[in-house]
């Protein structure tokens, strides 16, 4: 058999493009981007070696009050998918989200525990309209680790939807994050064990996942919109809440002037500490949401084991 230069020809550029086709199949990495750094840690976790999430909110930026920047609209504008907890806590993505044509999940709709908004009792504020308005859920829902376990099954499948090629990949990188989050949530309630009596007082009402993750004694927050300073009125009241229920601590967080705390404990018989439920001083990152939670246990633990009036 004799080939000829046209058929050598041909031959050639089924070659050539048999090779383009499979770049073509080997589809470009997604374009995934993040809302908060804890969902971003479980977003990377769920495509580690397949790809890296981008993140919006860095540093000490606060979800309840962040104003999009123009590099930020870009990146929705080219996401072919976008992870942010819900409207209730990230009000600024809802308009560019409904624009957007990218996919978009709203985590705090895929976890299992979701507890109504607290309002009343010591929870109260100073009467005026306060955040986290629009929905009667409460949306802090990554800090309890069932929750994060859920929403990394409801991130790999939204990922495997738009990359199947990588699916059993995702769902290995999920089964991997589900059980670390396993021996995490082991790990903080040893940790809070001893110090589950302890009151204390956190600066703004976003921890209820968390005490009741470990049977925590929260007993008050300072203000329930972390946009509204409290009145004089309101700060008189809190101190005489520190005294009357013994408070041991009270936390104030990365994301707020912590002047407000200080002058609330001074005075009285209770600790100060920062207690941070976004991982601002942590570098973003798989390992971010292990670290945050981790931290969160720890610095609950000090403070409380420390001050705790017995
Ligand atoms: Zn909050």
């Amino acid at each position: 058999m004799k080939f000829g230069s046209g058929h050598f020809f041909m031959t050639a550029l089924a070659v050539l493009i048999a090779a383009a086709w499979s770049l073509l199949a080997q589809a470009a990495p997604l374009k995934v981007v993040v809302s908060i750094e804890p969902a971003h840690a479980l977003v990377a976790g769920v495509m580690e070696g397949i790809g890296t999430p981008a993140l919006l909110l860095k540093g000490a930026a606060s979800p309840h009050d962040y104003a999009l920047r123009p590099s930020d609209a870009q990146a929705l504008a080219n996401a072919d998918i976008v992870f942010w907890i819900g409207a209730p806590l990230e009000g600024f993505l809802e308009k560019p989200l409904k624009v957007n044509k990218a996919r978009q999940v709203a985590l705090m709709d895929v976890v299992s525990v979701r507890y109504p908004a607290r309002e009343g009792g010591v929870w109260e504020d100073d009467g005026h309209d306060h955040g986290h308005s629009e929905t009667s859920i409460d949306p802090h829902v990554w800090l309890d680790p069932a929750n994060a376990r859920d929403m990394v099954d409801a991130i790999a499948l939204a990922l495997s939807a738009l990359d199947a090629e990588n699916s059993k990949r995702y769902e290995a990188k999920a089964q991997a994050l589900r059980q670390r989050l396993t021996a995490l949530d082991r790990e903080i309630e040893s940790t809070l064990t001893p110090v589950k009596r302890a009151p204390f007082i956190v600066f703004h009402d976003g921890y209820q996942y968390f005490e009741k993750r470990y049977g925590l004694n929260g007993v008050g927050a300072i203000t329930v919109n972390p946009e509204q300073k409290p009145s004089a009125q309101r700060l008189q009241a809190l101190r005489d809440k520190v005294r009357q229920n013994g408070v041991a601590c009270v936390f104030a967080e990365p994301q707020y002037n912590d002047g407000l705390v200080k002058s609330i404990v001074e005075g009285t018989s209770a600790g100060y500490s920062v207690l941070d439920p976004l991982g601002s001083q942590i570098a973003p990152g798989v390992d971010a949401y292990f670290v945050m939670m981790r931290q969160l246990g720890e610095n609950a633990r000090r403070c409380l084991e420390k001050n705790e009036h017995s």
